[in-house]
């Protein structure tokens, strides 16, 4: 007898953004001439640089060809990619790395969902919350997480709350956790740690031998040149350190697939025993095996970004973004509207009028304005009394959204 892996049916029955679509779906399936805007899913909108589809028509013509055709790559990426990110995102930062620890993957969401691979199954696992659900999604699928409680707390992980109370800043916890994310700019208040708070959980991490799995995914959405855009700008973090990035959000890749994950020789976990194992062998031993590469043409497109027309239209594309963002905040608060975030990340984080509940706020918002966000309680329990705003639409779509909210309010 096949036995289910009984830790999925622990799992919320839905992904966050597959059950936001579903109830969209169903309010459309009521409502057909419903003039919908989403503000909800963090997909963008806008059509890829002009550098980057030429890349991608010049690989398309060479794979045509019997001297340029490329089939499997190596697994952690083309050298050609692995450079440009060496040399672009972190040497102008003083940052250091070889080849060998920059990994090309399929974008960001792999990487992070699959890292926990490499840390023992009982390792205790800390978040800040709210938080992108799909590090904790991918322990509890192993078990990690152990049973989660009424209030959506797992039993085995340690919460980190942020909210308006404490300015979205999580708190050193006083115990040890062996294994602790963080993502900055974070997904989903739009928030940002400073160079000081981000030295705290180094620092912390180095103490008490922990792990730090740092997501950057939105590093390129900072405008304030004191926020650190990568954790290897602390001093010991490679010891303690593996951060995510993608180009999904930075260059409209949601469609292309492309990021990489920073994994520094320096990075040790312990065996029972007290062992110090490093875990950039380990991570592409696991890569080789389970991952066949991210295609020739993504990484073509994705090295055409760090070109100096690829660097402008880039900064372009940020630009037409955070304009919706600040957008939003600037009206937003004119309507008397609690907002956060969305000065160095593309979210505004809101806190609900009247303290709705997220849920209530969400359907109240879609069936007056025809205009969808996302419950912030589907990222964690410190998020309820919330909702996410995404800046990621067009100027026109964001500028009507917002009016209708402020026709609803008024
Ligand atoms: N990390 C964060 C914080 C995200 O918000 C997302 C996507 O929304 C991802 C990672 C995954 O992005 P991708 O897999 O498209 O690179």
């Amino acid at each position: 007898m096949a036995l289910v892996n009984e830790h999925f049916l622990k799992m919320p029955g839905n992904y966050l953004f597959a059950d936001v679509a579903k109830r969209v779906g169903a309010f459309k399936a009521a409502h057909k001439r419903a003039d919908i805007i989403s503000l909800g899913t963090g997909d963008v909108t806008q059509p890829l640089a002009p550098a980057v589809v030429a890349a991608l028509h010049k690989a398309a013509e060479e794979m045509g060809t019997p001297e340029g055709f490329h089939g499997y790559g190596p697994e952690q990426g083309y050298l050609f990619l692995r450079e440009a990110i060496i040399k672009h995102d972190y040497l102008p930062r003083g940052i250091h790395f070889t080849a060998n620890e920059v990994f090309i993957n399929d974008g960001a969401k792999s990487d992070t969902g699959n890292i926990q691979e490499l840390i023992r199954w009982d390792n205790s696992v800390g978040v800040t919350d709210p938080i992108y659900p799909v590090y904790l999604d991918s322990n509890s699928m192993i078990g990690r997480s152990g049973v989660k409680d009424e209030s959506g707390h797992w039993s085995n992980v340690f919460y980190f709350p942020c909210t308006a109370e404490n300015h979205f800043i999580p708190q050193i916890p006083d115990k040890r956790v062996d294994v602790v994310y963080l993502c900055y700019p974070n997904n989903p208040t739009g928030t940002v740690l400073s160079r000081e708070e981000l030295k705290k959980w180094v620092n912390y991490a180095i103490k008490n031998d922990a792990l730090i799995f740092f997501d950057a995914a939105y590093e390129a959405y900072i405008q304030d040149p004191d926020i650190p855009h990568s954790i290897y700008e602390i001093r010991g973090a490679r010891k303690c350190a593996i951060e995510f990035r993608s180009y999904s959000k930075t260059a409209g890749f949601t469609g292309v697939r492309c990021g990489y994950t920073i994994v520094p020789e320096e990075v040790t976990a312990a065996t029972l025993d007290g062992n110090r194992i490093p875990l950039n062998p380990l991570w592409l031993r696991r890569q080789s095996t389970k991952f066949n590469g991210t295609s020739y043409l993504s990484q073509r497109a994705a090295e055409a970004i760090y070109t100096p027309e690829g660097q402008i239209q880039t900064k372009e594309g940020i630009a037409y973004y955070m304009y919706n963002a600040e957008n939003m905040l600037r009206r937003f608060r004119r309507l008397g509207f609690e907002v956060y975030g969305g000065e160095n990340a593309p979210y505004v984080w809101m806190k609900t009028p009247n303290a709705a509940d997220s849920w209530t706020f969400f359907n109240e918002l879609l069936s007056r304005t025809r205009v969808v966000c996302t419950p912030g309680v589907g990222f964690g329990p410190s998020g309820e009394g919330y909702v996410r705003f995404t800046a990621f639409g067009s100027h026109e779509k964001t500028d009507e959204a917002i009016d209708r909210i402020e026709r609803w309010f008024k």
